[in-house]
């Protein structure tokens, strides 16, 4: 804590009490010595005075002794009276005998105690009486006695005058100088205080010290100056310092040769990452990539060419991952270190480890000599495999380890399911990207039910991937790939021409059916499906009336605007809109009043356990309400059993569909079960 600044420790009241203090003494010596010598001259001046006035009278008094005439004498011992400072007057015979005398009491004053002791009370004159011719003859004495106190009372008025100027001109003399002092020396130096609190210890030379003005060539201006010069050579040291200690820094915790961060640096990156991933509940992917055979090609290319090779990986890879969501940092002399962040699964860590391959793989030309590298990844993720820095890391570099085992130029994850389910996931997709030229896809369709009329209104057309490995491929299995990867547009696409293509055929063949086609969220996001779903539909010839969208809940709810807008336009041209695997989702009812919906598709998952299960039922009865009052019609998917056609019958649900009626079948013998069932429906009515 700062000390206040007390006043009395300002400069110039300590001048001013010293100052003060010496005026004052010398004031007081110097009127001393002034009074002492006004007393000298006052004594003097009364011993005048007395002889003056002893001359005056000394012929009258001698005359009188001499002729013994006591009147003369008494005339001249009461003119002597008229002087006030006689306090008494006699003369005398030579043998003592009065011949005149007077005397009057000494004058009284307050101030005798001061004066008495410097003047005395009265001072006594004696005079010898003699005659001019006769020197030596003594006819009598007189004697005059002087009261002091009217000397000493102007004597001391005067000395008090001269004590009072001495100390006021002490003074007067003092706050002078304080005041001089005080504009000359302490304000200017308080200010250039106040500047120097003002410096900034960091930077020194940022905000130098003010000099007040009309100092520039004196000694606070000199004082200033030299300051000034001193805090600029310091903030110069220190700038230099700093300099050399980021040198430092940027030594160890970055590597020379690339400008990555060093291993160090990394973890503590990657402690930050993890810390980050935690919080945000993400998925992190930590690969270890380590340059295949390097040691031969630094063998055969020499140790610059190889150090070159290094820097272009670290650039490579710098600019394909970007920093935003990688961290990146040499951990080796040819082992680098990637973490990506804000994953959901291993997948996506996949297609950075595939982009890593590539790029390093790229030809590098290096002084006319085309030069080949490759690259082995070992992947570890967070939070599955570990929690911790060391760990993670210890994890995908064993992994990358036991990689360059098995081969060059591919990836590994660590724990085995993960790595063999993403090798399959991949291997799917890129079967998939395939499966359309191929033409390995086809539809079945599934019948829908009139409970009321008991008869076939329509068919849900369902895609099957028939993999020429692997057979069968379920569609739950591939469309959710085929939905991150973008292909289920070009898929969608197929399927809508087929099963217009289909129910144009089956028209033709007298069997005019309505056909549910199910579009992904991911479609209907296409700013063009609203044109490609109706040139379709122009293509094959068919009415809109024929065709029926199944969309769900979810792919609506991510642009509710658009989504709104499209429905739209597809339910004016005459397409019916389905709501599918309603209940699963949100079940707003705000949407559906805004939707062009006209069908509900009650999902399986609640016919399944449909009066097993009594929430499931009341969600299937809700549902069935909900289209009454709402004037929608409800269908419900996955009947299995007889009890729950009944059911369903009784509740007043319209439609339905599953393996009760038929599984999804192949248009031939979704033809032969169209036949037999209607043949069925007209042999019951018979
Ligand atoms: P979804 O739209 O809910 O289709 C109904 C699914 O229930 C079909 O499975 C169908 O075979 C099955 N199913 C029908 N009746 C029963 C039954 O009585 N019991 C049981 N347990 N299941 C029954 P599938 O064909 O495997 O299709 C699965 C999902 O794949 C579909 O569910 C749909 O979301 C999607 N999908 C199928 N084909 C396409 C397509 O062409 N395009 C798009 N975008 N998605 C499709
Ligand atoms: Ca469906
Ligand atoms: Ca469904």
């Amino acid at each position: 804590m700062r000390k206040a600044f007390v006043v009395e420790n300002h400069l110039s009241y300590r001048v001013l009490r010293w100052v003060l203090g010496v005026a004052l003494v010398t004031g007081v010596v110097v009127s001393a010595i002034q009074v002492t010598l006004d007393a000298g001259g006052v004594s003097r001046s009364l011993d005048e005075q007395a002889q003056q006035t002893i001359a005056l009278v000394r012929d009258a008094a001698t005359q009188s002794v001499f002729s013994i005439d006591d009147e003369l004498a008494q005339q001249v011992v009461d003119g002597l009276f008229a002087q006030e400072a006689i306090r008494m007057a006699r003369i005398t015979h030579p043998d003592g005998e009065p011949l005149g005398k007077g005397t009057r009491p000494l004058q009284m004053s307050a101030f005798r105690p001061i004066t008495d002791p410097i003047f005395a009370p009265e001072r006594h004159y004696r005079e010898a009486l003699s005659r001019h011719g006769s020197p030596g003859t003594v006819y009598g004495h007189l004697d005059i006695h002087y009261d002091t106190a009217h000397a000493a009372r102007t004597w001391l008025e005067r000395a008090s005058v001269t004590f009072a100027s001495g100390i006021a001109i002490a003074i007067v003399l003092g706050l002078a100088l304080f005041v001089v002092f005080y504009l000359l020396l302490t304000r200017p130096l308080m200010r250039i205080v106040q500047s120097v609190t003002l410096v900034d210890p960091a930077q020194p030379e940022d905000r130098l010290i003010v000099l007040p003005g009309g100092h520039r060539s004196d000694e606070l201006g000199l004082w200033v100056n030299a300051t000034n010069n001193l805090l600029i050579a310091i903030g110069e040291t220190q700038k230099r310092h700093r300099e050399a200690e980021d040198r430092v820094n940027r030594l160890a915790r970055y590597d020379q040769l690339t400008g990555l961060p060093s291993r160090e640096t990394f973890m503590e990156l990657l402690q930050a990452d993890l810390d980050e991933a935690q919080q945000q509940r993400h998925v992190l992917a930590l690969v270890v990539c380590g340059i295949d055979d390097f040691k031969s090609i630094n063998e055969q290319c020499g140790f610059r060419t190889g150090d070159l090779l290094l820097q272009t990986v670290a650039d490579r890879l710098t600019q394909r991952l970007g920093a935003s969501r990688f961290t990146l940092a040499r951990l080796g002399s040819d082992q680098f270190g990637i973490v990506e962040k804000g994953l959901h699964d291993g997948y996506q860590a996949a297609k950075t480890a595939d982009q890593i391959l590539a790029s390093i793989s790229e030809t590098m030309v290096f002084e006319g000599q085309a030069i080949s590298m490759t690259a082995t990844l070992g992947i570890a993720m967070f939070p599955a495999d570990a929690r911790e820095p060391d760990r993670l890391l210890q994890s995908a570099e064993q992994t990358m380890a036991l990689a360059k085992q098995h081969g060059h130029n591919h990836f590994q994850f660590y724990v085995a399911s993960i790595d063999k389910e993403i090798r399959e996931r991949k291997q799917l997709e890129k079967d998939l990207s395939q499966a359309l030229a191929g033409h390995q896809f086809h539809l079945v369709y599934q019948p829908q039910i009139n409970l009321e009329t008991r008869r076939i209104i329509g068919a849900e057309a369902l895609i099957r991937w028939e993999h020429p490995e692997k057979g069968l491929v379920p569609p739950d299995h591939f469309i959710p790939i085929a939905e991150v990867n973008g292909s289920i547009v070009e898929i969608g696409q197929w399927v809508l021409d087929q099963a217009c293509w289909q129910a144009a055929r089956w028209a033709e063949e007298s069997m005019p059916l309505r056909i549910a086609v199910n579009l992904s969220a991911v479609q209907l996001r296409q700013p063009s499906i609203v044109d490609d779903v109706l040139n379709t539909l122009k293509r094959h010839n068919i009415p809109a009336g024929r065709l029926e969208l199944e969309v769900t809940e979810t792919s609506f709810m991510t642009n509710l605007e658009d989504a709104v807008a499209k429905l739209h336009r597809l339910h004016k041209a005459g397409i019916s809109i389905a709501v599918d695997d309603f209940g699963t989702g949100y079940s707003s009812l705000t949407y559906l009043k805004r939707m062009p919906v006209q069908h509900l598709k009650i999902d399986k998952q609640f016919i399944r356990d449909l009066l097993v299960n009594e929430e499931d039922t009341r969600i299937a009865n809700t549902i069935i309400d909900l289209g009454k009052s709402l004037n929608l019609s409800v269908v419900a998917e996955g009947v299995e059993t007889a009890e729950q056609e009944y059911y369903l019958t009784q509740r007043g649900c319209k439609l339905a569909q599953g393996y009760f009626f038929s599984k999804p079948l192949l248009p031939r013998d979704f033809e032969t079960f169209v036949a037999g069932f209607h043949q069925k429906l007209m042999e019951n009515n018979v």
